[in-house]
């Protein structure tokens, strides 16, 4: 296990969760099936070497909450042909510069196109460079999940606030009960109960994730990052399924309110409302995303620049079975050979929080 401040209490923590793991086996004949719903669960748990630890006794799937992975081909190809566009400035989260589409990449338009993208570490920022070149259109890609929408929604009323008419966002974003529903009706994947994303945790709060228990009978635990945090959610969740009981618990308290933050919705609610959203090799999405609503049009980049793309080109990346929780990435034949971080073939290689990145970097055999 990696470094803590408490290393006694991890070793404690370990083992009570491996004994409550063993009880499980014991009775179903097979190790509890937990999924993470978060890009940076998938990491800690990577790095802090829990997932490690617990191989064979619990089977941790990762789940589609890294934003970059779960963006639909489509989009990042119509965001690249977009950079492409004469004397626009393009501002992103530099993830999205290396993810491969179908033609190239944000960086390739970059580098070989002379496009320019930039990367930045707030829509904020992005509003600032609008402010300081009046006489070009400055765009900025907003992908993510709930903790980003509302750093969004307060960028438009910045842009908003200083006057800009040079500012727009590209709207490309990601609601996660939609996608949680999605997965438990599509059965694809055994799931008995769910780490659920401290992060999100915070805007939505715990009763943002009580449909889970109330309408598909499973558990959840909202769990932090750090080794204990991890491991006592995961201790929580199993002594939830080993008594039967779908409750989801906010193991996550000093961050995570039990109505996480109503002033962080209602800023995302003035500017956006829910939208069906293509995920990546998913589908549409029923109400999944967000995007603007009619009377701030004038920020949606899809509309003030239409983008045509085609279809994608399908490739060998199986990125979309993996954010599914099919399969584990050392599955596809690609991982470590053909696909590595310097050379990404698939966004979850690329991004710091694809499962295959941290399965690169921490797990492989
Ligand atoms: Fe895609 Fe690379 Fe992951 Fe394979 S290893 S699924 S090619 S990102």
């Amino acid at each position: 296990l990696a470094q803590t401040k408490d290393p006694v209490l991890a070793r404690r923590l370990l083992d009570r969760v491996k004994d409550l793991a063993e009880r499980f086996i014991a009775r179903h004949g097979r190790p509890a099936a937990i999924m993470e719903v978060c890009g940076s669960h998938t990491h800690a748990l990577a790095e802090t070497g829990v997932k490690d630890a617990l191989r064979g006794a619990v089977r941790l799937i990762s789940g589609p909450g890294c934003p970059v992975c779960v963006t639909d081909q489509a989009e990042i190809d119509a965001m690249i042909a977009l950079a492409e566009g004469q004397g626009r400035i393009i501002a992103t989260f530099g993830d999205m510069l290396r993810v491969p589409g179908s033609r190239g990449s944000l960086m390739k338009a970059k580098v070989e196109k002379g496009a320019d993208v930039r990367v930045v570490y707030s829509p904020s920022d992005a509003v600032r460079i609008a402010a300081e070149h009046p006489d070009r259109e400055v765009i900025f890609l907003g992908v993510g999940f709930e903790t980003t929408i509302p750093i969004l929604a307060a960028a438009v009323a910045e842009a908003e606030a200083l006057g800009l008419r040079n500012f727009s966002l590209w709207m490309s974003t990601n609601l996660v009960e939609p996608v949680m529903r999605h997965l438990l009706e599509s059965g694809e994947v055994r799931i008995d109960g769910f780490l659920l994303p401290g992060h999100v945790a915070t805007v939505i709060g715990r009763q943002g994730f009580l449909f889970l228990a109330e309408e598909y009978r499973k558990p959840g635990v909202i769990a932090g990052f750090e080794v204990n945090e991890l491991l006592s959610s995961l201790y929580l969740l199993l002594e939830l399924l080993l008594a039967g009981r779908a409750e989801v618990l906010n193991n996550y308290p000093s961050v995570v309110r039990e109505d996480g933050n109503p002033a962080a919705r209602r800023l995302m609610e003035r500017y956006f409302v829910p939208v069906d959203q293509p995920w990546r090799e998913m589908g549409i999405i029923p109400q999944s995303g967000m995007d603007f609503r009619e009377a701030y049009a004038r920020f949606d980049a899809k509309r003030k620049f239409p983008v045509r793309v085609g279809k994608p080109k399908p490739t060998a990346c199986r990125c979309g079975e993996v954010i599914r929780g099919l399969i584990e990435p050392d599955a596809c034949p690609l991982f470590g050979r053909a696909c590595t971080p310097e050379h990404a073939i698939g966004p979850c290689m690329v991004s710091s929080e694809g499962a295959c990145a941290a399965h690169y970097k921490y797990l492989r055999a």
